[in-house]
């Protein structure tokens, strides 16, 4: 198997190659020229999530030593995971909730960046590299700080986040802002995420980024890297067998999945799940007022002329979601000519319309569904209400997602992502749960919340206040590229 950037099948790497470059030249995205044969779930009835991984892992990375998945695989999800099932199910009335935010940031960016950094040093051993590995990554919010906590004092690479300045929660920011670790680098940009996006995406194009680049190599930590969305595909097949083993399905009988989404990256985890062989009837596609999705699903046209609205649910925020292309691509039957025509209507003109039978099958798999801010509010304080549990406000774009889905169709078993610790949202989480606002720093906000639901605090959000601030640097967009050609230009003389 070999991976070929979406705009070019000539352009082919190995996985360990294609893990390493990132965003391809041509700006695509890499892919699988082929999918790997079938898993049949079965075979996994009894196995464990770290087993889970290595046989998912070891179907996408072929070029890869089976000792090097191994190792990465129990380095990653250890201890570190407050608990032993990694990604535990947890049964509600009506569905199932797939709780993603057990890993060192609170995030369900964990599952990807614990492991991404490991397979990044082994594909570095594997191509006999000698440069640098200088991570580039643009966050709503999550991903940041699980890329530092991922990156931090790994050997050979360094790591820079870019998170817009307004619209990260404060709790995020501080997280970011006291990253430890000697490789690693933070800068708020006056921008949006799609501002953040554009710029690392653009870096390594750049005439003076380039020049800066002696002895290092840009690469990617954002969903843009296909060793991101691998990593991802474990836990749908995770949650489904924990559904056969309580009988709440059969094996081989499927089941949905209502996926909070941004970035359409770990909902194309689902959708490769579902290529390899697990029963998947249909993927939710959960959106907030920055519902760009939704309506493409509805319309066949994604169209960028809206307004950005900062949400509640800031990691959803986005309105060029990456990872639309991949979809594109293997929906259009890998059709390249149509991926470079449409992407170059979405940069010259800021939308495109794909034709109607591609929609047509698109529509076969995937729903869309959008939760404005008051449904999100109200969501977080029904749950609670009904099960006793805090869900975070982008679990609860999802949850509002599940009630439309359920009304459509009943007997489909579902399972909910939960992709973020209601404690890294608190005084949203209280204000919908208490009904009033929560005129309270954050910090009173999730003892307040503790208190209430009795579940701890992780300890990585209860250590923040402690925390020296080491990373303070606003800079304009316009700043970007001369920002990054200076860090390169550190590195160099490391
Ligand atoms: C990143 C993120 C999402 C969106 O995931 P995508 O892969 O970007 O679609 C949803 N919820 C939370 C909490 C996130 O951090």
């Amino acid at each position: 198997m070999r991976y070929i950037s979406t705009r070019d099948r000539n352009h082919s790497l190995t996985s360990a190659q294609a893990i390493l470059q990132g965003l391809a030249p041509d700006g695509g995205l890499y892919l699988m020229d082929a999918m790997p044969d079938p898993i049949n779930p079965a075979s996994l009835r009894n196995a464990s999530y770290q087993s889970i991984a290595d046989a998912i892992l070891r179907l996408f990375l072929p070029d890869y030593p089976e000792q090097a998945i191994r190792r990465c695989v129990s380095e990653a999800y250890d201890d570190k995971f407050n608990d032993p099932a990694i990604a535990p199910l947890r049964p509600f009335d009506g569905g199932s909730l797939l709780e993603l935010w057990h890993g060192p940031t609170s995030a369900f960016k964990d599952l990807a960046l614990t492991i991404l950094p490991r397979l990044l040093s082994s594909a570095y051993e594997q191509n006999h590299l000698e440069d640098t590995i200088s991570i580039l990554t643009a966050t709503s919010g999550d991903t940041g700080k699980a890329a530092l906590a991922g990156f931090a004092d790994v050997p050979h690479t360094a790591v820079t986040v870019f998170y817009p300045e307004i619209g990260v929660s404060p709790i995020q920011k501080l997280q970011m802002q006291t990253a430890a670790g000697r490789n690693v680098s933070v800068i708020a940009l006056q921008g949006n995420f799609d501002d953040c996006q554009r710029l690392v995406k653009a870096a390594a194009g750049d005439p003076g980024v380039r020049s800066a680049c002696r002895h290092v190599r840009i690469s990617s930590a954002n969903s843009i890297n296909i060793g991101r969305l691998i990593p991802q595909i474990v836990y749908y097949f995770s949650a489904y067998l924990d559904l056969v083993r309580s009988g709440t399905v059969q094996c081989g009988e499927p089941v949905s999945f209502i996926v909070p989404t941004g970035n359409f990256g770990d909902i194309l985890a689902g959708y490769l799940a579902r290529e390899i062989g697990l029963p998947v009837q249909h993927l939710v596609c959960a959106s907030n007022a920055n519902h760009v999705l939704t309506d493409f699903l509805e319309t066949g046209t994604y169209s960028t002329h809206r307004s950005f609205q900062p949400t509640i649910s800031p990691s959803m925020d986005i309105l060029v979601s990456s990872n639309l292309e991949r979809l594109l691509y293997l929906a259009s039957g890998r059709d390249e000519e149509l991926i470079r025509s449409l992407m170059g209507a979405l940069s010259d003109s800021g939308s495109y319309t794909v034709p109607a039978s591609m929609l047509e099958r698109i529509r076969q798999v995937f729903r869309g569904c959008w939760a404005d801010e008051a449904e999100t509010m109200k969501e977080i304080h029904d749950f609670h209400e009904e099960s006793g549990l805090l869900i975070d406000p982008h679990t609860a774009v999802a949850m509002h997602a599940f009630r439309s889905y359920r009304r459509e169709f009943p007997e489909i078993p579902c399972v909910v992502l939960s992709t973020a610790s209601p404690y890294k949202f608190p005084r949203a989480v209280l204000s919908a749960v208490q009904g009033k606002p929560a005129d309270m720093d954050d910090f009173e906000a999730m003892r307040q919340l503790s208190a209430l639901s009795g579940m701890p605090v992780p300890q990585g959000l209860a250590e923040l206040p402690g925390l020296p601030v080491r990373f303070r640097r606003v800079i304009r967009l316009e700043e970007g590229l001369s920002a990054i050609a200076e860090r390169m230009e550190e590195l160099s003389h490391d």
